[in-house]
């Protein structure tokens, strides 16, 4: 395969409905989408998951630009000016390339992951069987953000479950936790059910946290701090419910430390948050080989974005229900058509897909573009 051209797309898609976590609202969904164009006529598509403002990592939309426009993207196409990929092993190339520049995962992210959804489009690969894939429809769960009050979360959790739903995750921070917990548990009985903290406590908080033992949830979600890996171990040796670390993990060798401290006994990877395909397949491994489940988390990413995170999941590991809606739940119009719907309730199917082109819609594209760059191949 050679790399003949890169395309920066910044999008800015109206959402149905405010997203609200304990960092904020957002209305507006800002996207940036990279294509990448083989000079055999491939197109390969990937978005970048940072939003508008540094609150789950440090990044943003407007640094993600920034890093792939003057950064990222010449690198490659440095790269690209004298060397084909030619086989699986050499899309570890770009990892390579992008690897000297420190941080910024979702930018690289972006583009690794166009380049291997190129790469699938022009080998005709399906991308679940490129990845490692073993199955053909993944479970499915909802996370809800925080709402006004229990009566209207009561309301929304009952109409997911009757959607079919396999899990219900909530947001819980100091004061909106334990009794949220409860009503649930009064209302819906022994549901699938786990919390999502992002850092809301301290390790001083231990006999708080002690109290969610009671209610049987599937986990609790990066309940201390991001960089705190060490306090997470002692946490989990205090705790009974499993802890699940999300933002804490960025590559394998953060996966390896947290499993070897004890930390965790769950992880969730966003294939955003690690950099890509190639460090979210190792994180996978690293936590296979050590018998601790996965699941994929979500970054209320358009279907391109959804499309990946289904071929993903289809990896062993992945043992819990991902975060991986259907599409109509976010926008009114996505970028993809069809929109990813459940096959049964509760259940997407992995479609054998040679990466995602065939599915995007040029016409959304444009649609919901704000700015775009284009960047060429010099052949050597
Ligand atoms: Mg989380």
């Amino acid at each position: 395969m050679r790399i003949r051209q890169i395309i920066l797309r910044r999008l800015e898609m109206a959402l149905r409905d405010p997203f609200v976590t304990s960092y904020g609202v957002e209305l507006n969904k800002h996207v940036i989408i990279v294509e990448v164009h083989t000079t055999n006529g491939a197109v390969g598509y990937a978005e970048c998951v940072a939003g508008v403002a540094p609150f789950y990592t440090e990044e943003t939309a407007i640094t993600a630009w920034h890093m792939l426009s003057d950064f990222f993207v010449p690198a490659v196409l440095k790269y690209a000016a004298h060397h084909d990929i030619d086989a699986d092993a050499e899309l570890d190339a770009i990892r390579r390339i992008l690897s000297p520049f420190r941080g910024n995962p979702m930018a690289k992210a972006a583009l690794e992951m166009a380049v291997c959804d190129a790469y699938c489009c022009e080998t005709n690969l399906p991308l679940a069987q490129w990845l490692g894939g073993i199955r053909q429809e993944i479970a499915v769960g909802i996370s809800i953000g925080l709402q006004p009050d229990e009566r209207t979360l009561l309301q929304k959790i009952d109409g997911y479950l009757q959607q079919g739903f396999a899990r219900i995750k909530v947001k819980i921070g100091p004061g909106h936790d334990i009794e949220v917990v409860r009503a649930i548990r009064c209302a819906f009985g022994d549901i699938p059910l786990m919390v999502d903290a992002n850092s809301a406590y301290t390790l001083d908080d231990v006999n708080h946290l002690r109290r969610f033992d009671d209610f049987g949830l599937t986990m609790m979600e990066q309940p201390l701090a991001v960089d705190d890996i060490v306090h997470h171990a002692r946490l989990q040796h205090l705790i009974h419910t499993p802890i699940c670390l999300d933002e804490s993990i960025r590559s394998a060798e953060d996966a390896r430390k947290a499993i070897d401290l004890g930390a965790c006994r769950v992880i969730n990877i966003k294939l955003g948050r690690v950099g890509g395909f190639g460090e979210a397949k190792a994180i996978h491994d690293v936590c296979l080989e050590h018998g601790i489940p996965v699941w994929c988390g979500g970054m209320l990413e358009t279907g391109i974005g959804r499309l990946h995170n289904i071929q993903l999941t289809a990896l062993p590991g992945f043992v819990y229900p991902g975060d991986t809606a259907p599409s109509a739940r976010y926008f009114e119009e996505d970028l993809i058509h069809p929109p990813v719907e459940f096959v049964r309730p509760g259940y997407l199917a992995v479609e054998p897909i040679a990466g995602v082109g065939s599915r995007v819609s040029p016409s959304r594209l444009d649609k919901w573009q704000v700015a775009v760059r284009t960047f060429e191949v010099e052949r050597a």
